[in-house]
């Protein structure tokens, strides 16, 4: 049975030695192996991983690479375990943590920093300086799991203390997969300060985090929230989550309808969560004078930007990684009370054995797929859950 030196564990949650974990081969490549039960150092707990969800990174991180970085390089064929977006029960305890008790259900944001270096000192852990110098014999505590470190496409992590967040009992594990991506939206609202209680914001792009996005915006007090998109049934659930304004860029021209919704000022914020190629452009050109615009996806490209236009007109242009500054926090305290139903995006749920079927309805969208879960209990094998 598992019971490592000084790592506390309670018989009422035995824990295996091992555990079956998906492991990622050649780009694309993924097969389900054997492997040992990780062990929690100090100031980390482990967790059996009882709901996972997958984000557009797992499948840039499986069929590209980046973001993800292990042993400083590309990650494919380094018996790396991808996954992020995962919650489930505390069951093992390393040395000296009382913080979380065994038993426990907890969400995890991804990022635990060094906690020493400056960025980590200020709330940035996201931008940690010693991103991924985990390996070898530098060991500077940093992990971000399912990106410089094993993931959660398995069935039990270690996490620092640092990345859990507690989750009340009514809280079901498919919401909670979705904490984090709450919280990512969260931490752009932050950095564009936070305050945004009656002030106009625009949100581009509804995919997961521009949906919650408006969710957050409209939980915060922002009025109007305008999203913007391509497909009318991504928008009419942004209509659900609280968007005042729905625009179909497809249908009119983005930038001219923001600012016929707004007696041709421009809004305050805009989040801009779709990475398409002018999106930078349309952004600037959406908020009013002064106003303030967040980076929170990535282009495939490199993109020309009108920077004479920034500069004219006192444009602030921020860029995020994930979900700094205790966001998801804030986020899970939303959702803990109702202030919207972040469900609304979840889709679809697999077994973890079936994660390629799951990984191909969040790849091609099959079924309208927005928010696909994996479990590794409780699902059977025979039957997809197609939510609501
Ligand atoms: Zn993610
Ligand atoms: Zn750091």
């Amino acid at each position: 049975m598992y019971a490592p030196p000084g790592v506390k564990v309670d018989s009422e949650f035995p824990v295996p030695q091992t555990m079956k974990a998906w492991v990622l081969g050649s780009p694309g490549e993924l097969s389900l192996r054997e492997k040992p039960v990780p062990v929690p150092k100090k100031a980390e707990v482990l967790v059996r991983i009882d709901a996972v969800a997958i984000c557009a990174t797992d499948l840039e991180i499986i069929y590209h690479g980046p973001p993800a970085s292990i042993l400083g390089g590309m990650p494919f064929n380094k018996n790396f375990t991808p996954g992020h977006e995962y919650m489930g029960t505390v069951v093992a305890l390393g040395p000296g943590v009382d913080e979380y008790a065994i038993g426990q259900r907890v969400t995890v944001e991804i990022h635990a920093g060094c906690g020493q270096c400056k960025r980590c000192r200020e709330g940035m852990y996201t931008a940690c300086h010693n991103y991924g110098l985990n390996y070898g014999d530098v060991d500077k505590g940093h992990r971000a799991n399912g990106f410089t470190t094993d993931g959660g496409f398995c069935e039990y992590q270690v996490n620092n203390i640092n990345t859990l967040v507690a989750i009340p009992s009514g809280m079901s594990d498919e919401e909670a997969t979705l904490v984090v991506t709450a919280g990512t939206a969260m931490y752009g609202l932050t950095e564009l300060g936070g305050l945004v209680a009656g002030e106009s914001v625009v949100v581009t792009g509804p995919g997961p985090i521009g949906l919650l996005g408006v969710a957050v915006a409209k939980a915060m007090g922002a009025y109007p929230v305008i999203l913007t998109g391509t497909r009318d049934n991504r928008l009419k659930i942004g209509r659900e989550l609280g968007a005042d304004h729905v625009i179909n860029v497809r249908a009119e021209d983005a930038v001219a309808a923001v600012r016929r919704l707004n007696a041709g000022k421009g809004v305050d914020y805009v989040l801009e969560c779709s990475g398409a190629p002018n999106a930078v452009n349309e952004a600037i050109r959406m908020v009013n004078r002064g106003g303030k615009v967040c980076l929170a996806a990535f282009p495939h490209e490199e993109t020309p930007v009108d920077v004479a236009h920034i500069v004219r007109n006192n444009i602030y242009l921020y860029g995020i990684r994930g979900e700094g500054k205790s966001a998801t926090h804030r986020a899970e305290a939303f959702m803990a009370q109702k202030r919207f139903d972040a469900t609304r995006i979840h889709t679809h749920t697999f077994p973890l054995a079936d994660l390629p079927t799951a990984i191909r309805y969040a790849k091609d969208r099959v079924d309208d797929a927005i928010k696909v879960v994996v479990k590794a209990r409780g699902v059977s094998a025979a039957h997809k859950i197609a939510a609501e």
